[in-house]
Parts: structure tokens; sequence; C-alpha cells
């Protein structure tokens, strides 16, 4: 659904009409400090599961961290020095595994949560695997083909012997895809001197790519979902649910959503023109090929297209005030925050995040007393990493699997998580994000321990 960065106008290296523009600003950055969210969220549960105090210096902050500069000669001829990084915050479990986020307000510290974040991802799921993350300062929307593929390659080239199959696997996360990727691998390779696919996953199909990799993470969000709904005795066919974004997670998302009979009324994603967000909107539910028509390569839905095919442009923030019973955030981190907690409509019931950390601390306090059905987005969100390790294994294999089979294992093991931190939260009276941080902590800690770590 999503197109390669290589699509006709940008192979040829032209400057396109929305070079001037630029990436959505992170409500994050100067607000909240996601790493400091993080640390608070496994503090929390560190207290909850009892855990000494080493075990708790060792997780809190990330093993390793790589900051790096990466100098592109730029189309201009001009040469421009991109910072780029690598966290790895805990491999006992396995190789460390996480996404490489191209993004202006890019920052160590939510490249340091985003790790932790995955570290316990893997672990609510049960993967072989550990948290790691990366990403560069820079805004694609800005840069031609060339420009990119000279970041990703810059970027392996500064960490090319601290990541690997058996140490560190990156893949693609926001506004990296299937491309940049295969340009990582190459000059992976070329280092290194034959063929390692294991390296990175999100890798095209027939290019060591996973089928139903593109598809995982937001199906991935629906799967849980369907759990959430089964629990609480209600027929997807009879709820309505919100959406904020309309990127790789939330298009898949609402195609399974919809598959399974829920009608999605609005949709929120960034405008690149108006440099804002606005909530699409239309009676009856929006119909997602016709706006998938009129999306550009970054999520973005043409706004004088959507209003000429009767969808309602409504402020940014109009996502969460609809009248539905299920909210799926799906966008960036902190967007549903104290601030606007309190118009999240009274008859919503379930929230299910697909995007990494969109609920804060304060907001998920209010959440939490209201007795809204929270799937934290460790668990909602792991259908991507679960794909993932799915690739990372076919490719070390060199035999790949039907989509059919990729899609099948990825509803056994989100299934089998869900039904794990729901059988927990219950039992023990927790909130689900806290039931799934105790089951992925209780995981991490043990095979530190099992280590002779701490
Ligand atoms: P994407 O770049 O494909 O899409 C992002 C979407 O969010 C776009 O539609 C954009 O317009 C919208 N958006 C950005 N800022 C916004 C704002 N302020 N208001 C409304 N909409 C806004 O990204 P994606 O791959 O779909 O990832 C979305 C989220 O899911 C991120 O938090 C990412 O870390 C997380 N995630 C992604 C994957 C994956 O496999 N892609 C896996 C796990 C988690």
């Amino acid at each position: 659904m999503r197109e390669s960065v290589l699509t006709p106008h940008r192979v040829d290296g032209t400057e396109t009409s929305n070079r001037l523009l630029s990436a959505p600003p992170r409500k994050s950055s100067k607000a909240y400090n996601s790493f400091e969210i993080a640390q608070a969220q496994f503090d929390k549960v560190a207290e909850y599961l009892g855990l000494d105090q080493a075990t708790r210096e060792l997780l809190r902050y990330p093993l390793r961290e790589y900051q790096f500069a990466i100098p592109v000669r730029m189309d201009d001829g001009t040469v421009k020095v991109f910072r780029g990084f690598r966290v790895q915050h805990n491999d006992a479990r396995g190789p460390g595994k996480g996404g490489i986020r191209f993004h202006p307000q890019e920052t160590i510290d939510t490249v340091r949560a985003l790790s932790m974040w995955m570290t316990w991802k893997c672990a609510v799921v049960d993967i072989p695997l550990g948290g790691a993350k990366g990403g560069v300062v820079c805004d694609p929307h800005n840069l031609s083909a060339r420009e990119q593929e000279q970041i990703c390659r810059g970027w392996v080239r500064q960490v090319a012997r601290d990541v690997g199959p058996v140490s560190d696997v990156p893949a693609p996360d926001v506004m990296t895809d299937a491309q940049h990727m295969l340009w990582m691998l190459d000059e992976f390779e070329r280092i290194h001197g034959g063929h390692f696919p294991g390296f990175i996953t999100g890798k095209p199909v027939g290019l060591g790519g996973s089928l139903g990799r593109t598809e995982a993470t937001g199906y991935g969000v629906v799967i849980t979902l369907r759990e959430a709904l089964k629990e609480a005795g209600m027929r997807p066919e009879k709820t309505q649910a919100s959406v904020q974004g309309f990127g790789n997670v939330a298009r898949y998302a609402i195609e399974l959503y919809q598959r399974l009979g829920g009608r999605v009324i609005g949709v929120a994603c960034w405008d690149q023109a108006d440099q804002r967000a606005y909530t699409y909107r239309r009676t009856g539910g929006i119909d997602l090929a016709q706006l998938a028509t009129i999306t550009d390569h970054f999520g973005g839905i043409n706004r004088a297209k959507a209003v000429s095919l009767g969808y309602e442009a409504l402020a940014g923030e109009a996502w969460l005030e609809q009248d539905v019973y299920i909210l799926i955030p799906a966008a960036m981190e902190n967007q549903i925050t104290g601030d606007n907690v309190t118009r999240v409509h009274p008859r919503v019931r379930v929230i299910a995040e697909g995007a990494n950390g969109p609920t804060t601390p304060e907001a998920d306090a209010r959440i939490q007393r209201l007795g809204i059905l929270l799937i934290p987005d460790l668990l909602a969100n792991a259908g991507g990493v679960t794909c993932s390790y799915f690739e990372q294994v076919q490719s070390n294999m060199n035999y790949f699997w039907e989509k059919d089979e990729v899609l099948g294992k990825l509803d056994v093991k989100l299934t089998s998580a869900y039904c794990a931190v729901s059988d927990l939260a219950r039992r023990e009276k927790l909130y689900m994000r806290d039931a799934a941080y105790a089951i992925a902590i209780g995981r991490v800690a043990k095979a530190c321990h099992d280590r002779g770590w701490v």
C-alpha cells in the first residue's frame, strides 16, 4: 500500500514540490521526555515485582549507546552532517531488535525510550530477541532518494561492527521503508563481504523480506483488539472506531477491523501543506481504498480531495472526541495527554495503542480510573516485531513461507500474548499496561539473573 521511496518522481533525483515541506512536529519534544516516561513505567512495575537494586539499575538504562555523525554530499554539492543514533537497551534474551526512524526532532532520549520499549515488547510476545532502536535527525520530505541512500549507507558505516544478525538487527520505522533497509543491507554486506540477509528486516519481498510484514503491525493491533472485544462480550460489527494516523500501521489496522465488520468513522493525519493535523470524518464511515488513492507517501491525506469526496475536515485532535467504542492511536508518541484526555468521549471502552507511547502517564491514570480497556503498545503493536522475527528466521534459513503461514503464526503468537496479559491483569487486578510490563520485565530480569549478570 505504501510506496517505496523509489517512486518515479524520486528516483531521478529531481526536486519534488514537497521538498520544502517538513515532517509533523512532535508534541513530545518539549513537554514530555519519552525516556523519563519509559523509566517511570519501569520503576512502577519493578517495585511491584520486588526487583533487587542491581537489576533495576541494569534495566533502567540501555546497555550500550552509539551517537555519531553522518556526513553526506548533497545534490547541490554541499556537505551536510546528520546526527545518527543506535541504542541497545538489553540483549539478555537474544540479539537486539528495533527500527530506525528518520525524523527532524529525533533525540537520544526518544531513541532510548523506544529501545527500552522494544526489550519489553519482544519479551511480552516471548520471541528470543532483545531491544534496540536507531534514528537519524533528518526530514526525508526534504531529501532526494540519493541523499536518503547516502544517509542509510553512512548510518551503517558508523555501526557496522556493533550490529549484525547475531548482535543487533535493525528494521524500518517512522519514515523509513523497505528501500532504506535494502540500502543498509547492501552497505553492511559490502563491509563484511558476503550475504547476511538476517542483518536487517523489513526488506522487500523477493530480496529477503517476509510476506505479511507490511500488514503485520496493523493486523496485530486488530488481533489484540478482537480478543479484547471477545472479552468484553462485544461483537466487532456492533462497534465503531476512530483512528489517529493513516500510515503503515493505521491503514492495515483499519483494513482488518473493517473485515471483521467494524466501522471506522474518522481518521486523523498530518497535512503537509498546512503544517497541521486534520481529522477526516464521514457519516457512514471512511472508504479506506478511496482515501488511499489521495494519500501521499508519508500517510498524509489531500484535504481538498477528501472534502470533495464528502469528508469533513475537523481539527487534528477531534479524532479522540468521537462517539465511538474504540480509539486507535496509530501516529506518534504522546498524543493522549493529561490536557486532552478529558475530551475522550464517555462511550469509548477500548483503546488499542498502535503507536509507540501514544499515552502519557497522566492520561493513563484517567483511562485506568474510567475502566477503559487499554491494550498497551508493547502488546498491541508487537505484530511488527513478531513478523520481523519470522523474517529473520526465514532469511537465516533462506527458505520463505507462504503469507497465510506467516499471518497464521502471527495470530497464534499475539493471541496467546494477549491472553497471558489479560489473565494476569484480571487475576492481580492490574491495569493492562502494568500486567504487560510485569510479564515482560519478569522475563528479561530472569534472563539477566540466569546469565549471571546480576
Ligand atoms: P507512518 O510514517 O507510516 O505513518 C504515520 C502517520 O501518522 C501518518 O499518517 C501521519 O500523517 C500521521 N501523523 C503524524 N503526526 C501526526 C499528528 N500530529 N496528528 C495526526 N496524525 C499524525 O508510521 P507508521 O509506520 O504507521 O508508525 C506509526 C506509529 O506506530 C509510530 O509510533 C511507530 O513507532 C509505531 N510502530 C510502527 C511499526 C511498523 O511496523 N511500522 C511497528 C510498531 C510500532
